[in-house]
């Protein structure tokens, strides 16, 4: 039996998890709810790898897609909305339960790899992914590879500021910081910004199918939000001039996205001349597909 890929990603309300066989194909998939703490979580990453090997025996592999990141200073995990797992040993303790090798490694750069290993962004050397959707993940992968970094943050866009050329007064995040892009360009931030504006409490997805129906001030919102969003775009374009941006998340569903982005970003691009290639993600299950890759 030849070996197989395990790939997981473990997300705020589900475990996904996809096997690869030695060409990349998915061969079986299963999800499960994410449990609510801490030692409940480290007890069902095991329990759902052993139910993926029942499909395969050979494992060659295990990666690992978490929101967050291992400190590089202290080994603790940390910058995780699922706040029961930051300044745990999240590393060691899924290793010491997992009886395979395993890779764990921030979900959008799994999300970054799997789109560029046969996804939007196949073949592309230097491919950029921003996932857009409660909050605003980043992930950048070079020939193939995730670039993590020597702090581990490489690509964590959502923290960058924007400057609102209104001159706003600063907003604070989570983060410690201000005026991150998160704050404005992920859905809670969209959401937040059309009620700050109108008063109207909609969430993102309502604001869009209210502008579908010709509401000027839903038309509005998605104006500003793409003009954050292509700001952010061209500040990242200026740093690395990727071969390809790959968005992701609820966010990147949306149709009007891609033509108003393109419109929207060469000003922000220096010289003015052009947007990057911006591509939507396509890859099924790309969290837990990246996850498994991280086994080239
Ligand atoms: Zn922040």
């Amino acid at each position: 039996m030849s070996a197989v890929r395990i790939g997981i990603d473990v997300g705020g309300t589900k475990i996904a998890a996809v096997v690869l066989d030695a060409h990349g194909e998915m061969i079986s998939r299963t999800r499960v709810d994410t449990p609510g703490d801490y030692s409940s979580l480290i007890a069902a990453v095991p329990a759902v790898i052993e139910r993926c090997g029942q499909a395969a025996r050979n494992i060659m592999g295990v990666g690992i897609g978490m929101p967050g990141s291992q400190s590089p200073k202290t080994g603790l995990w940390r910058n995780c909305n699922m706040t029961f797992v930051n300044g745990r040993d999240v590393v060691s303790d899924l290793t010491a339960a997992i009886p395979y090798p395993t890779r764990i490694e921030n979900d959008a750069n799994c999300f970054a790899l799997s789109e560029a290993l046969g996804g939007a962004a196949d073949g592309r050397a230097v491919v950029y992914a921003l996932t857009l959707g409660t909050g605003v993940g980043g992930g950048l992968v070079i020939d193939g590879r995730v670039r993590r970094g020597p702090l581990a943050i490489a690509g964590e866009a959502g923290h960058m500021p924007i400057v609102l050329a209104d001159g706003a007064t600063p907003r604070p995040c989570y983060c410690g910081n201000f005026d991150c892009a998160e704050l404005f360009v992920s859905g809670t931030g969209m959401a937040r910004d059309h009620r700050e504006r109108t008063g109207a409490n909609l969430t993102a997805p309502q604001i869009i199918g209210v502008m579908r129906t010709g509401d000027v001030h839903a038309r509005e919102t998605f104006q500003r939000w793409v003009d954050r969003l292509a700001r952010l775009i061209g500040a990242l374009t200026n740093a690395l001039d990727p071969d390809a941006i790959v968005l992701g998340g609820g966010l990147s569903a949306i149709d009007e996205l891609l033509d108003a982005l393109n419109a929207a970003t060469p000003r922000y691009v220096f010289g003015q001349e052009a947007a990057p290639l911006i591509v939507i993600g396509e890859t099924k299950e790309s969290g837990a597909r990246g996850a498994a890759l991280l086994w080239p």
